[in-house]
């Protein structure tokens, strides 16, 4: 498969038919794949010099995904940044990238101005480009299967996002299967897709990407809209979906209202779930309200190009995995990939055994954007089958039975929460930039496998303030580090940190105060 020529071609065959829609605008498929032409002639014109990542900072707008085509078919790789990221962690990432252009589409464009980088075109400008440039488009600027086509920030123990860069190839090696998950590529034809998740998460290329390789039209809904029941639902009803695509989290939190059923959505055919455990009440949950769609759970972190594996959850499974008290796979490999579990000292264990997730194969990245110290550490390179290739190992802990693969926890302090990947230290470095604040330890309220919340202890000081004073005052402060997602839900002062054997913080001893 090749993206870009797959667009062109639904472009050019349906030419009217809707790419995306969302609440402003929309665009249709010979609209999105001439805007992008033009943008990226334009680029080519005005950034000749330009190599490095081009920087797109919005949150919804389709625009965005005019930007993000343009890039890639002017040889640039982007990375995409939702509003919702708080300045400084944008401006990190700016820093590190360098960018000669930031597409910035939606939000401040102060968020994104800064001396390490260059241009900044906003919407405005754009739309400008895309009706009156009239240059003609090259196809031999667009990347190659070996350049990067997209750059995701993901949570950094350090304290600082790292950039997952995907090639070409990835995305299109990734594509070829995922256009058959839960129904046949054919079957996607004209489907309508849910877009959730914002841009800058890798969920959001399941259903970006697979609804523009099927030729299908990607609905996109909005912060606002997810934060408000009346606005959610009525998406759903003018949407008229086919395929789901979201976090557990996010079903599980729409499941909370009865109206979340097939009456409201009587065309869904296929739950697609990725990014975080799948609970066997969540799923017996939507087997009741919609016994007609399909769930599939799919397993993968961003650094294997969204997903590598796949199992659909029967009512036999489901059955069979509540009778048993398991937990439900998280599905067998995709072709291209092996799935395999190692010891601490890099051998296969045994069948059954637990042990760290290794994913090898032609959907993992090429490493951390300027990070070869990060990259070394968890990027190798494996033969399988008499060739050589890219090996990440996830840090996941899990084990296989019969092919299929079972997620059982992590062997660092990642967590998921609500769906979102987060690195307990990169809280904890954020938290000790705060004057008030010495030390801090976060940890997770894991229920049944899940986490639900964040409880941070902390030394500092206090300065007279009541507990809660104090605990309002750390919150409003981690703002403008971290996005709320990240802020622990409760803080806790104490005089000292509790110490191990080892002279480090008593994570256990801290994790009996929370549960
Ligand atoms: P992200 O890079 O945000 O997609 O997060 C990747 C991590 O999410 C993986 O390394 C796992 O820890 C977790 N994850 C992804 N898919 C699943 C799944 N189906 N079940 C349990 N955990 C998952």
């Amino acid at each position: 498969m090749n993206i870009l020529d797959k667009i062109h071609e639904t472009a050019v065959s349906k030419s009217e038919r809707m790419a995306i829609k969302s609440e402003q605008e929309s665009l249709t498929y010979g609209e999105l794949d001439a805007a992008s032409d033009r943008l990226a002639v334009w680029m080519k014109q005005n950034d000749p010099e330009g190599t490095t990542p081009v920087i797109v900072y919005g949150h919804k707008n389709p625009y965005m995904i005019v930007c993000f085509l343009a890039c890639v078919k002017a040889g640039r790789a982007y990375c995409p940044q939702d509003i919702s990221i708080p300045e400084s962690r944008v401006r990190d990432t700016i820093e590190s990238v360098h960018p000669s252009l930031i597409f910035a589409v939606e939000g401040e464009v102060s968020v994104v101005a800064s001396e390490h980088a260059g241009r900044i075109v906003t919407l405005h400008k754009i739309r400008e480009i895309v009706q009156t440039e009239n240059g003609s488009y090259d196809r031999s600027w667009q990347v190659s299967p070996e350049d990067v086509f997209y750059i995701i920030f993901t949570s950094g123990s350090t304290g600082k996002p790292k950039g997952v860069q995907i090639t070409t190839d990835c995305l299109n090696h990734y594509l070829d299967w995922s256009v058959n998950l839960g129904s046949t590529s054919k079957e996607k034809e004209g489907a309508h897709f849910m877009n959730q998740a914002p841009f800058s998460f890798d969920l959001s290329v399941m259903d970006l990407y697979t609804s523009l390789a099927s030729g299908g039209t990607l609905y996109t809904m909005t912060k606002e809209m997810q934060g408000d029941y009346a606005k959610m639902f009525a998406f759903f009803a003018e949407s008229g979906l086919h395929i789901w695509v979201s976090t557990p989290s996010f079903a599980d939190m729409c499941l909370s209202d009865k109206k979340f059923s097939k009456e409201l959505l009587p065309e869904l055919r296929v739950f697609l779930f990725c990014g975080e455990v799948l609970t066997t009440a969540t799923a017996e949950n939507l087997r009741a309200r919609f016994p007609d769609a399909k769930i599939i759970n799919t397993y993968g972190p961003t650094e294997s190009t969204v997903a590598v594996s796949d199992v659909e959850i029967t009512d036999g499974l489901l059955a069979d995995t509540v009778a048993g008290g398991k937990s439900l796979p998280v599905g067998s490999a995709k072709p291209g990939t092996w799935l395999e579990i190692w010891d601490e000292n890099g051998n296969s264990v045994a069948e059954g055994t637990q042990g760290e997730i290794v994913i090898i194969g032609d959907t993992v990245s090429v490493g951390y954007y300027g990070r070869e110290d990060l990259t070394k550490k968890s990027f190798l390179t494996c033969e399988r089958g008499g060739k050589n290739w890219r090996a990440y190992k996830t840090g996941d802990a899990g084990y296989l039975i019969d092919g299929q693969l079972y997620y059982n926890g992590r062997i660092d302090l990642q967590v998921k929460l609500h769906g979102y990947r987060i690195e307990i230290e990169d809280i904890e470095n954020n938290m000790v930039r705060l004057p008030q604040i010495d030390h801090a330890v976060v940890i997770p309220n894991v229920k049944e496998g899940k986490v639900y919340s964040l409880t941070a202890f902390v030394t500092g000081t206090k300065g007279g303030q009541s507990d809660h004073e104090f605990a309002k005052g750390i919150k409003e402060g981690l703002k403008q580090f971290l996005p709320s997602y990240m802020i622990p839900k409760k803080v806790r002062y104490l005089d000292t940190i509790p110490m191990n054997n080892h002279g480090k913080a008593d994570r256990k001893y801290l994790g009996g105060l929370v549960s």
